[in-house]
């Protein structure tokens, strides 16, 4: 079985969209990670940092979901990373209203020994520091080390992500942001240039549009499901990557042709995570909802043009 290192925040959401405000929930990109790799045959660990005001029953949802929790810290008298946002009417935009960092403004990652060989690692969207310190903790070059990040983290933290960007294989990251990283409004010039700095994989997101990858000459495309409703778009995005991860740590094949199907698996998991608010849907996906959903993928994109 592969092993899967997740770094992430695990957090306190509040979260407020044209139906509806949640009240403090669970929420925090290595959440929305870990219960999207959590669907696929691996070992998975969380490495994050919460406080004492983090309830234990928030945390069981991780081991019943057989995901390591020895590397999330819990600070005694600290306070649980807090994200409050906003959505627009169209869903597409929010503006984040509050961020307290609380005990991840002191962070420092342990890695649990038993994930310092993880054939996959990612890295979700953090101060960048932090996702350096992760990587040198690890004992064997993983097959595969993904990050992600935000145009939070490219105005205030230039040097720092550039030498994350650097030292890994695959960077996931929307369009607006991959514009901003490489002042490149072209998408495929965008790519070409995150290559140059040193991943040989390029996921740009594309919200309700998608996500496209990029390798070399290559590039896929994956459409985002077409929904009837979308309830609460919070944690699409690492929900994607966790999905992502999650096959091509249980799978081990890094090929192009693998992470072809990891986007595909990416996309249908965060098709689920946009129904509800937060974490609600993930945490009651079955198998059988993600494959009936596989297939509804796949009517969607296959097509059989006979050329002469
Ligand atoms: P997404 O909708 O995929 O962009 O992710 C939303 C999640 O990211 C929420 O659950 C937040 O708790 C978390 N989040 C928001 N801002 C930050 C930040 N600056 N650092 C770490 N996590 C964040």
């Amino acid at each position: 079985m592969g092993k899967l290192l997740i770094v992430g925040s695990v957090a306190f959401d509040d979260i407020e969209t044209p139906f509806g405000k949640s009240d403090k929930i669970l929420g925090g990109a290595g959440t929305f990670i870990g219960l999207a790799a959590s669907q696929f045959e691996v070992k998975s660990a969380v490495v994050s940092v919460v406080g004492d005001d983090f309830p234990q029953n928030y945390i069981d949802l991780f081991t019943e979901r057989d995901i390591d929790v020895s590397g999330i810290e819990i600070v005694k008298g600290g306070k649980t990373f807090y994200w409050k946002g906003k959505y627009h009417n169209d869903l597409n935009s929010r503006d984040t209203l509050i961020t307290e960092l609380n005990t991840m403004a002191n962070f420092n990652p342990v890695v649990p020994d038993e994930f310092t060989d993880a054939d996959v690692v990612m890295l979700g969207n953090l101060h960048p520091d932090i996702q350096t310190g992760v990587i040198d903790q690890l004992k064997k070059r993983p097959k595969l080390i993904i990050a992600d990040t935000m145009n939070f983290w490219m105005n205030n933290t230039w040097d720092e992500l550039m030498k994350v960007i650097e030292r890994i294989d695959v960077l996931t990251i929307n369009d607006e942001e991959a514009r901003q990283l490489t002042n490149e409004h072209s998408l495929l010039k965008a790519a070409a240039k995150i290559q140059e700095m040193g991943p040989k994989y390029v996921v740009i997101k594309k919200g309700e549009h998608g996500a496209l990858l990029f390798h070399k000459d290559h590039i896929f495309f994956a459409p985002a499901l077409p929904l009837e409703e979308v309830f609460d778009p919070t944690g699409a995005g690492d929900t994607f990557a966790g999905g992502f991860a999650g096959y091509l740590a249980e799978t081990k094949n890094i090929s192009f042709e693998s992470m072809k199907n990891a986007i595909i698996h990416g996309s249908n998991l965060a098709s689920f995570c946009v129904e509800k608010f937060g974490t609600e849907r993930m945490l009651t996906l079955k198998k059988q909802e993600v494959d009936n959903r596989l297939l509804q993928f796949k009517e969607l994109t296959q097509f059989n043009i006979e050329l002469t």
